[in-house]
């Protein structure tokens, strides 16, 4: 059924959110939500933590992930859900994406230092809830803090995006990779926020594509980082390539994002909802 307050796109401070994975749920409960997954970048670290608050708060659970990855030269998200936690290919397949995070914070913050900011390695540091999961989110949080730019997003805009200071080109997982780490883990993979991505109308059919083939079972239909026109073009691409749609708000911080846990339109009619693929997974 459509109409389920399902949250399945969130992070916690196990990765580049601020908040712990029990305040979340807390959060998430609060705000009527009824199905929920934490989906930490590249990290599986909060699930027991966050399954065990869903059930404490009545919320059913489905674990979750956001893992990079790297598809035509851009930096594509893969939502991974329902999967098993303690599956060996798909913790070792998340080491390894996490791995290059420590060298490109080095690079950023050389090139940040380029431009006369000093110090940002150490800065964004003081940010990180997990040393392993250092993300460009930390930086934006520093340069906020030390009154470099008055937001995140202006912090993205002038310095760590492609062509700013602070922006260094980092190879992710593979498409193929990261559905296969997914689905062998008995989880469905899901194209996150496809309307974030900088592909062309070819590029983007080709991530549909070669993501179905792979064994992807998903597509972000509504998200927070979705325009209502999006919800209706993203519909419209889940039937045209047979994907399930899925619902999340993104939510990182009280300060930071515009959709709250849970806050969002249902699903639009027609679809099937990602969980209906998982009935036999949620906790
Ligand atoms: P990373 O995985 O280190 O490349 O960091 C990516 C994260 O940066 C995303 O998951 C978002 O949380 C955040 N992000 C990306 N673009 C923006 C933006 N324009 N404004 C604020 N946060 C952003
Ligand atoms: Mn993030
Ligand atoms: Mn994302
Ligand atoms: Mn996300």
């Amino acid at each position: 059924m459509s109409i389920l307050n399902a949250d399945l796109h969130c992070h916690s401070v196990v990765s580049d959110g601020t908040l712990e994975p029990e305040a979340l749920a807390a959060r998430a409960a609060a705000n009527g939500v009824e199905l929920w997954a934490l989906t930490d970048h590249d990290e599986i670290g909060g699930q027991q933590r966050a399954a065990a608050a869903a059930r404490s708060h009545g919320m059913r659970y489905l674990t979750g992930t956001e893992i990079s990855v790297t598809f035509a030269g851009e930096t594509v998200h893969i939502v991974g859900l329902g999967f098993a936690a303690d599956d060996a290919g798909m913790q070792r397949g998340l080491r390894e994406t996490r791995g290059g995070r420590g060298e490109r914070a080095r690079e950023i913050a050389a090139g940040l230092a380029q431009v006369g900011i000093k110090d940002a390695y150490d800065g964004a540091l003081r940010y990180v809830g997990n040393p392993e999961l250092i993300s460009r989110t930390h930086f934006a949080r520093f340069l906020v803090e030390t009154g470099v730019c008055k937001d995140t997003n202006e912090v993205f805009r002038r310095y760590l995006t492609e062509g700013k200071p602070g922006f260094v080109p980092h190879r992710w997982a593979s498409l193929k990779d990261a559905v296969q780490w997914i689905t062998d883990a008995g989880g469905a993979a899901v194209i996150a926020h496809p309307a974030r991505y900088k592909l062309t109308a070819n590029e983007e059919y080709a991530l549909f594509s070669e993501f179905k083939a792979h064994g992807g079972r998903g597509v972000e239909v509504v998200t927070g980082s979705h325009t209502a026109a999006e919800y209706v073009k993203y519909a419209e691409t889940a039937k045209e390539f047979g994907l399930a749609a899925s619902r999340g708000s993104d939510f990182h911080s009280p300060d930071e994002s515009h959709t709250d846990l849970g806050r969002l339109p249902y699903l639009p009619g027609g679809l099937t909802p990602v969980w209906e693929l998982l009935a036999d997974r949620i906790q």
